[in-house]
């Protein structure tokens, strides 16, 4: 991992290609504009890996028939990409200016003048939005079963949610937890085939249905969370240590707004050419994919970004030697 980047009060720096973000989409496009020989530099926002990087075991990425750790997936992506010449380095970008090219991104250590950009900037979890669960987020609330599951040896927590992240999450916290009670808001899950049987034949995860948790409750830890079910308007306590949200996620796409056109939910509109409405920015992975949001699809948005940005850059430089011939 380099950190080149020189302090923003000194010049800019000029690069044919910046991504931002260093999760499957970044570091594939990384790989794809590295061996264009585009000497694309990465920046890897807070989240080194991205959030595929907080995934203990990734089973479904091609290529792994055993599985791959989430981390280790991310290494590999990123010793790959910098083996070509992509240059990783530990920033975030904080503004950027898309009116005109090049793009002007100020990141927390320089300034970049990108004459091209693939956004590459993820997704977060969704929080529930009850009280007690900005008191008590890192106080036995927790958005990733992998970072924190340890340290719930032996206690009794609950997961909230009923996709694939819950399930996946859910059964990894079956290491350490006494048990783990999955609460769900309806009374089928959203999670695939083979996540539901290995959960509902596990024997220490439990179910409740059509509940919602309402508040979380504690002072300086967990304590309890305050249930409702949704069908009989029924409410309930329930002791628990952890409570593990997995409800959705949210683009991490503020930083574009009012410069590249979104859906309702902040998700970055891309064409089938991953075109963004600014010409030389585009953008791949969760921040363009409220779809998909497979650590494959997110590296095949990335790496066909960077082969649209490389034939863009080439269009350019076409266009402004035929502009200089025209002069002379
Ligand atoms: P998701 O599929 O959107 O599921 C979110 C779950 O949370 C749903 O069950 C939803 O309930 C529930 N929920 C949403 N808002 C809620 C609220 N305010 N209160 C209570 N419950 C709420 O999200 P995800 O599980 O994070 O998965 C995201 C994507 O990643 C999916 O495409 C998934 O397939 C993929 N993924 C795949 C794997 C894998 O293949 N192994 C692993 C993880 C994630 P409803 O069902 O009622 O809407």
């Amino acid at each position: 991992m380099l950190n080149l980047s020189s302090p923003s009060t000194s010049e800019p720096r000029h690069v044919k290609v910046l991504i931002l973000g260093s999760g499957p989409a970044g570091l594939s496009a990384a790989l794809y504009a590295a061996r264009a020989e585009l000497a694309p530099v990465v920046l890897t926002g807070l989240e080194l890996g991205g959030q595929a990087a907080l995934t203990y075991t990734i089973e479904n990425y091609p290529g792994f028939p055993e599985g791959v750790g989430g981390a280790q997936l991310g290494e590999l992506f990123q010793k790959q990409a910098e083996r070509f010449g992509a240059q990783v380095e530990f920033d975030t970008a904080q503004s950027v200016d898309l009116s005109r090219r090049p793009f002007k991104v100020t990141t927390d250590n320089a300034t970049f003048l990108a004459d091209s950009l693939i956004v590459a900037t993820g997704a977060r979890p969704i929080h529930l939005e009850v009280p007690g669960e900005n008191l008590l987020t890192g106080l036995g609330i927790s958005y990733c079963a992998t970072c924190d599951g340890a340290f719930f040896k032996d206690r009794k927590v609950i997961v909230v949610g009923g996709g694939d992240s819950a399930l996946e999450e859910g059964l990894f916290l079956t290491r350490y937890a006494s048990s783990v009670t999955i609460v769900h808001r309806r009374d089928s899950l959203r999670a695939g085939p083979v996540l539901q049987t290995r959960a509902k034949s596990n024997p220490k995860i439990k179910f409740i249905w059509n509940t919602v948790v309402t508040e979380i409750v504690g002072t300086d830890k967990v304590e309890a969370v305050r249930l409702k079910n949704v069908r009989t308007g029924e409410t309930s306590s329930f002791p628990t240590e952890g409570v593990f949200i997995f409800i959705g996620h949210t683009p991490n796409t503020q930083l574009f707004q009012g410069q590249l056109d979104m859906d309702k939910r902040g998700y970055i509109q891309v064409d089938a050419l991953a075109r963004t409405n600014v010409p030389g920015v585009y953008a791949a992975g969760e921040a363009a994919d409220p779809t998909f949001r497979q650590v494959v699809t997110s590296a095949g948005m990335g790496a066909a970004a960077a082969m649209q940005v490389t034939k863009f850059l080439e269009q350019e430089e076409s266009k402004d030697a035929h502009a200089e011939g025209q002069k002379s």
